[in-house]
Parts: structure tokens; C-alpha cells; sequence
């Protein structure tokens, strides 16, 4: 039985790529409640027959499962045909899938490790927006690009993912003027810890994960991590109500990046003593 809540995108139809789990889980739950008609793609079957499932016993919206690899170019055309089949239409596209390496240092990254990274994480979201836009034209709809906070301020130990995800602000930028003229916004989701199966696993490659997931809360302000309903209400607020916003980028952080503190790592270092 549907909650009662007021529907901010009734009838609005969604893709959400890695909608099986975490923040696009998050956004999938999120948009089904306002009423949205959400088609939703991820690698593993079972957790997207699931999530579909249990969507749509609690409606009000609806929700269609699709297995992709967002690297595979014949994936997301098959998930664009099969979404504008049932649906009609495409009035929103959330470019969320994506993947955090291990950390490590540049000297353990080879090239052909940069260059998969790469395909998963920025081809896959300019594949996505490329092949989703003649329909967004149409509906003058909205792209809201998954980029990180780390994006913007580095993080140790992951050049490459810092690299990915920067480039999609700068992509998301360049695309939003371009389409511009055809009615389409372009938007960045910019997280940074929100707990989700990726954190978890983060925290679990830590030889003392419970320190590390306390680690996590303790690099925001708030004193926590953001939640998959925050993350989706974030991206509904992008999609509904956001009308006069495009190329933005919006950091929801809990203040991670603000205030000066301990930094320095030249400690050890003799030429610097
Ligand atoms: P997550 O818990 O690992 O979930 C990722 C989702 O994407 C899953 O549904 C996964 O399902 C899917 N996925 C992964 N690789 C895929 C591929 N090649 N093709 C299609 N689907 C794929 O990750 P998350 O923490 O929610 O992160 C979501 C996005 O937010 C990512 O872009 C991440 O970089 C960004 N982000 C997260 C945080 C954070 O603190 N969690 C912070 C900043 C930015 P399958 O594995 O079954 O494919």
C-alpha cells in the first residue's frame, strides 16, 4: 500500500544506472515514491529483481529492471531501447554507476587498470547521456551526472578514481552548455561519505574496519554519513524542482571540505626537518 506523500514526479520516467544498491538504490526508492516510472540497471541480477519487486508492491511509481554493464556500449543501448519501449519516453537519466579501486599508489596502477576504470566510470556516462538525449530533447528533460566530493579535493591513494571523477563535472559543464538550446539540464550529484556496499567494502579492506567506519563519520561536520534518502532527494530536488539550475554542482558533504586541519606529510621526510 502506497504511503501518502505528495508526488514531486508523478508520471515522470527515470533511468538510474547502478540502481541496485546504495545511492542509486537510494534514488530508485526515492523516485518510485514521488511516482516516477524508474527503469534501473545494474551487473548482478538478483539484488535488481528484488529491488524491483519490493517497488513496485509500494509503488505509487513503478520500476523496471535491467541488467547492464554501463562499460558495454550494446548494454545501455538495450537499456535505452528497452526504457522508451515500455515507457515512452525518457524525462530523466542518473548517471550513477560507478566503482572505487582499492587505494593505492600510482606506482600499483598500471594503464590498462586507468583505462577500465575509465570505460566504467566517465565512458559509461557520456555513452549513457549520448545515446539518452535525442529522447531528453524531447521531453526538454534533465542528466544528473554521480561525480565525489574527492573529485574536487583529491583523495590519498586514488589518483585514478579522482581523475574519473573529476572529468564528469567537467564533461556534465561542457554538455550543459551544448544542450542548453534543446531545453535539456545537465547537473552534478557531488557525495561525499555516504554509507553504501562500496563504503562498507572500503571499510573492510581496513585492517581495523570498525576505526575506518568511524574514521568516516568523523571527516563530516555532522559527525555521520549521508544516507540513500538524502541522496535521492537530493537528485529528485536536481530533477523537480531545480528548473533554473544547470552545470551546477552540488556537494552534499556534511561540511567534509571545509576548515583547515592536520595535513602535513612531510613529517618523516629528512629534507624537510
Ligand atoms: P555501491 O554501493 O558500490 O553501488 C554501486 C551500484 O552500481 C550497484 O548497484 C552496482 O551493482 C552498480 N555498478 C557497479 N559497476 C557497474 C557497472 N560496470 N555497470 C552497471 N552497474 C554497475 O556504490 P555507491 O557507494 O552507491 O556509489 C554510487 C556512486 O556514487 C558511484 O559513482 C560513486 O563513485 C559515487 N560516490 C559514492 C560515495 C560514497 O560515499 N558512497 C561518495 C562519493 C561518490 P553491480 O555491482 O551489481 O553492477
Amino acid at each position: 500500500m502506497a504511503e501518502s506523500v505528495e508526488q514531486r514526479y508523478k508520471d515522470k520516467v527515470t533511468i538510474v544506472t547502478g540502481g541496485s544498491k546504495g545511492i542509486g538504490r537510494g534514488c530508485v526508492e526515492v523516485f518510485v515514491k514521488h511516482g516516477s516510472k524508474v527503469a534501473f540497471c545494474a551487473r548482478g541480477e538478483k539484488e535488481g529483481r528484488e529491488l524491483e519487486a519490493e517497488m513496485n508492491k509500494r509503488g505509487p511509481g513503478e520500476a523496471f529492471f535491467l541488467t547492464c554493464d554501463v562499460s558495454e556500449e550494446a548494454d545501455i543501448m538495450h537499456v535505452i531501447a528497452k526504457t522508451v519501449e515500455k515507457y515512452g519516453k525518457i524525462d530523466c537519466l542518473i548517471n550513477n554507476a560507478g566503482q572505487h579501486p582499492p587505494r593505492t599508489s600510482i606506482d600499483e596502477i598500471s594503464g590498462d587498470d586507468f583505462r577500465r576504470l575509465l570505460d566504467v566510470n566517465l565512458v559509461g556516462i557520456f555513452l549513457f547521456s549520448k545515446i539518452a538525449l535525442p529522447y531528453l530533447r524531447k521531453t526538454k528533460g534533465n542528466i544528473i551526472n554521480v561525480s565525489s566530493l574527492a573529485g574536487q579535493i583529491g583523495q590519498s591513494g586514488a589518483t585514478a578514481y579522482v581523475s574519473t571523477k573529476g572529468a564528469i563535472t567537467s564533461f556534465s559543464k561542457a554538455l550543459a552548455i551544448d544542450e542548453a538550446e534543446h531545453g535539456v539540464r545537465v547537473n552534478v550529484f557531488s557525495p561525499g561519505n555516504v554509507w553504501t556496499p562500496m563504503w562498507e567494502q572500503e571499510a573492510r579492506w581496513n585492517p581495523d574496519p570498525a576505526a575506518a567506519k568511524q574514521a568516516g563519520k568523523d571527516a563530516q561536520l555532522i559527525g555521520r554519513f549521508g544516507t540513500l534518502e538524502e541522496s535521492g532527494l537530493l537528485c529528485l530536488y536536481l530533477a523537480a524542482e531545480a528548473t533554473f539550475c544547470t552545470g551546477t554542482v552540488v556537494n552534499m558533504s556534511g561540511g567534509a571540505e571545509l576548515d583547515l586541519g592536520y595535513k602535513n606529510k612531510m613529517k618523516k621526510s629528512e629534507e624537510w626537518k
